[in-house]
């Protein structure tokens, strides 16, 4: 039996406010049953995308926002991974380059979607460019705020040439999130995963959560759907995450290509 995902999806021009959506919740189900569920769903994501590689009509752009710390390379450590590493590519987008500055903000982005037949999984995207840039104030307001709706039309755009997008909010509470920065502090193994700077972004949760808000409210589009994740128990995120995937990618009707004419009846010898 399969949850509904439709309560984390954010239906174009609903109002997010993200106090409503718990980050602990686990939909009842507990640790072995999601683990379970996830086992069996990673063998179908795995063939669903072979589907979509071998067909290769629709390319499928995931793209993964959070907080430090929320699990965005855990998503693509035990999600992505259930497909076959030569149909993926994984992006990640930092502080732009001084080549990146020079051109528009989606510049760098376009250049990372993914071909038909790919998945492209991008760890941080263009949305830094009305979060990040927002509540750091690295661009003033005038310049960001029309940023929404380019956003809009550059996913129109991607979405009516065959690219399947969907966007995932991992919702974590500043609690966990605490928690989580405090063992990487203890672990000597994730050491290389803390970096002072982090805790700024810790230190402005409020603002991020605003921010946040606004691009949930304002770029949910039907071809280009918001989910806010509960995030707090990764094994409940990761199985979230792969069904809505699984969903996607069943909803697609895709054929396996046919055998190529005058291949018919040939023996081979
Ligand atoms: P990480 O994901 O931990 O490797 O960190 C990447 C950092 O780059 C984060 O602090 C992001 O906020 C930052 N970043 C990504 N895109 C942008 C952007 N467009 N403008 C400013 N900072 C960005
Ligand atoms: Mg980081």
């Amino acid at each position: 039996m399969e949850m509904n995902t439709k309560r984390f999806l954010v239906r174009p021009g609903d109002t997010v406010s993200l106090a409503d959506h718990d980050p602990a919740e686990t939909g009842g189900l507990t640790k072995k049953e999601a683990k379970e569920a996830l086992t069996q769903l990673r063998l179908e994501l795995n063939e669903l995308q072979e589907l979509l590689y071998a067909s290769e009509e629709h390319a499928l752009l995931i793209v993964l926002q959070g907080m430090d710390t929320s699990g965005k390379d855990g998503v693509i450590k035990h999600v992505i991974t259930a497909f076959n590493p030569q149909g993926c590519q994984v992006t990640g987008f930092k502080v732009p380059t001084s080549e990146e500055l020079a051109h528009d903000f989606l510049w760098r982005v376009h250049r990372a979607v993914p071909r038909r037949g790919m998945v492209g999984i991008f760890n941080r995207s263009h949305y830094e460019d009305v979060v990040v840039v927002r509540v750091e104030g690295l661009a003033a307001e005038k310049v960001w705020r029309k940023r929404y709706g380019m956003i809009n039309d550059f996913e129109r755009l991607l979405a009516g040439n065959n690219v399947v997008i969907r966007k995932f909010f991992l919702h974590i509470s500043k609690e966990e999130q605490r928690d989580r920065l405090q063992d990487r502090l203890k672990n000597k193994r994730d050491h290389w995963k803390f970096r002072v700077g982090d805790l700024k972004a810790r230190a402005r949760w409020d603002d991020y959560m605003a921010a946040y808000e606004e691009a949930l409210s304002r770029c949910s589009l039907e071809e280009a759907p918001w989910y806010i994740i509960p995030a707090d128990k990764k094994w409940y995120r990761n199985l979230v995450i792969s069904q809505i995937l699984a969903e996607t990618l069943r909803s697609l009707d895709m054929k396996w290509p046919a055998l190529e004419p005058g291949a018919e009846g040939i023996q081979i010898i």
